[in-house]
């Protein structure tokens, strides 16, 4: 491989690890809010580092509680964060601008294709964990019966990578999407 073409290479492997870690830092602040549409000190840092426009927090609250949501920041603001967030991954991407052949070209193609679908991956991850499967019939029923019951038990959480930060969006895979590494072999310990 020629010298450029491994600086493009290693550019490829930081922007991936640079997505892993900025989708991974979402997805934690966005489910560490504990009212549906809320707000927290980490997700507001996020939100105005991002530069999201905000809905009034009322507004968020009522339409996060009316989809069944029972946690986490408003599913809508996550997934404007995932919109930028994707953008200026593309932006970095066409700035490196990979060759159109061989493996260093296949690898740009591949990232490519994941920046293209992070954002609607990570938004419909995020939604089956806030919307809990029973459905929003039963979670009004519920909510109707006794405030408390509604109220989550435990927090669901997403598995980071110890390698790049990057979350595990595919429930059938432990490798890492992001940056290639064994999660299942992370928690082994190996
Ligand atoms: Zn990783």
């Amino acid at each position: 491989m020629s010298d450029k073409l491994s600086d493009v290479e290693t550019r490829l492997v930081e922007l991936e690890r640079w997505l892993g870690r900025a989708v991974g830092d979402v997805l934690t602040a966005a489910l560490a809010v504990e009212q549906p549409g809320g707000d927290s000190p980490a997700w507001d840092q996020m939100m105005v580092g991002l530069e999201v426009a905000r809905t009034e927090a009322k507004y968020r609250m009522i339409a996060a509680s009316s989809t069944g949501q029972t946690h986490g920041a408003a599913a809508d603001e996550v997934d404007k964060a995932l919109e930028i967030i994707a953008d200026r991954a593309k932006a970095s991407l066409d700035h490196i601008d990979p060759p159109l052949s061989g493996p260093v070209g296949r690898h740009g193609q591949q990232l490519g294709l994941m920046i293209t679908n992070i954002r609607g991956q990570v938004v419909a991850k995020y939604r089956g964990i806030v919307v809990p499967a029973r459905g929003m019939f039963a979670a009004a029923l519920a909510s109707a019966a006794n405030s408390q019951t509604s109220m989550p038990t435990a927090k669901a959480r997403v598995l980071l990578c110890q390698n790049c930060g990057g979350p595990r969006l595919d429930d059938a895979n432990f490798v890492c999407q992001f940056c290639g590494d064994d999660m299942a072999a992370q928690r082994r310990g190996s």
